[in-house]
């Protein structure tokens, strides 16, 4: 039953019963009803037609042909006709108007699709909508759950920790606070899946963790068999006790740096023991640093060359050359593919060069690589590694930015799942 008009403005359950300029130009004064002249009665269920009221309300919507609308919707306050009923009356309700709300159910969504699809600010597009940054928020938080399907179950998860942003002082009940907010993601490392992210906690501790866990369904938990990430005892500890049985892995990358940074620092407390002060641009060994931290594979046979000349005469104890050593015998021992008897005398071989080191940098690493040896033997078993988290990390960045600071960690969290829901997709 709906005339052109009706059918222009779009709202299925309604019809467009007049519309006059007003004295402001390109804006038009839109009166909308329900098409359904009955509704049902909620305390009692029964249908009636009788009005009590024709109220007029101001309702917020989309533009129409490129013009803003001035809307008013007449409703109807019907009569329960239903002797008995408590209710006297009662105003008919619209799924396209939720009850009580000022605005249109189709304003509401695109405010929500435009901050979460292009990554605007929230402000920027209610300023385009004339609605609050209220009213936008908490827009945005309702579609989420609808664009937000629960983490499909995944063989492999990847956890990984990120910096939500920069550390800050703050006041708190008159003493200075740090704030150093971090978060962790949950992604699906499962090598023949493409790499999604599965969700966002505030935080990077065990319990963390474990709560993310112990909120998805029973069916997910199950699915996992393999967790990777990077060496951290909190993750450890929280991944224990919410999937017990399961399989830790260490992702190599994370084990690589760690080698790296003790080159690092063999090499920069051997430059102070030897001038006493730290390393500058004219000693050769901090010159030629970065090759001391390239595979050894992939150095040239120039590159190899001079390394092997400033370490013959830049490091007289050897210490330097002896991390090295490590570090490359750790890379060979991470690159092992899974076969217990090379793998163990591959790492017989990296224990052996650390002990003959001695140094308190490849004793520590020596220890770490103890402590963590059960996971990493499953990264060697099963090879699983995290690094597809870094496109995510990127994404998260650039919602950061656009954020502008978010202080409520669950508003950024929707901001940016919502952000890679959509995107993805298109
Ligand atoms: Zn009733």
């Amino acid at each position: 039953m709906h005339n052109f008009t009706s059918l222009l403005f779009g709202l299925d359950e309604f019809q467009v019963i007049d519309v006059a300029p007003t004295t402001c130009p390109d804006l038009l004064r839109v009166v909308i009803e329900m098409i359904e002249t009955q509704a049902a009665c909620p305390s009692c269920g029964v249908f009636s037609g009788g009005i009590k009221e024709r109220p007029q309300r101001r309702i917020k919507d989309l533009p129409g042909s490129g013009q803003q609308v001035e809307l008013w919707w007449r409703k109807r306050r019907l009569k329960c006709v239903e002797a008995e009923c408590p209710t006297q009356s009662f105003t008919q309700t619209s799924l396209a108007i939720a009850p009580g709300s000022r605005m249109t159910e189709r304003l509401l969504a695109k405010v929500a699709w435009s901050i979460a699809k292009s990554n605007r600010s929230i402000s920027d597009v209610c300023r385009e909508y004339r609605v609050s940054w209220t009213t936008g928020n908490k827009a945005l938080a309702a579609a989420v759950q609808q664009w937000l399907p629960a983490p499909e179950p995944t063989r492999v998860l990847g956890i990984d920790e990120t910096r939500a942003r920069s550390v800050k002082w703050v006041v708190e009940a008159e003493s200075w606070k740090r704030t150093d907010p971090w978060m962790t993601s949950f992604v699906n490392a499962d090598p023949n899946f493409s790499g999604r992210l599965l969700g966002l906690t505030p935080g990077r501790c065990g319990a963390c963790v474990s709560t993310w866990l112990g909120k998805q369904t029973q069916e997910f938990r199950d699915g996992i068999e393999v967790v990777v990430i990077d060496p951290s005892a909190p993750y450890a500890c929280g991944i224990r006790s919410a999937l017990p049985g399961v399989k830790i892995a260490v992702d190599h990358w994370h084990i690589i740096k760690l080698a790296n940074q003790m080159v690092t620092d063999t090499r920069r407390r051997v430059i102070q023991e030897q001038q006493g002060r730290r390393g500058q641009a004219i000693d050769p060994m901090w010159a030629h640093r970065l090759l001391l931290l390239t595979a050894a594979e992939h150095l040239s046979p120039k590159q190899r060359k001079r390394l092997n000349k400033v370490l013959d005469s830049q490091d007289p104890t050897g210490e330097i050359q002896a991390a090295y050593q490590c570090k490359e015998l750790l890379r060979k021992l991470l690159a092992t593919s899974n076969e217990p008897r090379l793998i163990r005398n591959r790492l017989f071989e990296f224990y052996t060069a650390c002990a003959d080191a001695n140094t308190v940098e490849t004793i520590k690493l020596a220890k770490t690589i103890q402590t963590w040896w059960p996971a990493i033997l499953v990264f060697l078993q099963h090879r699983v590694t995290n690094a597809r988290t870094e496109g995510f990390n990127r994404v998260i960045k650039q919602v950061k930015r656009t954020g502008c600071g978010y202080r409520n960690m669950d508003n950024y969290e929707k901001r940016i799942m919502s952000h890679i829901a959509l995107n993805r997709a298109a």
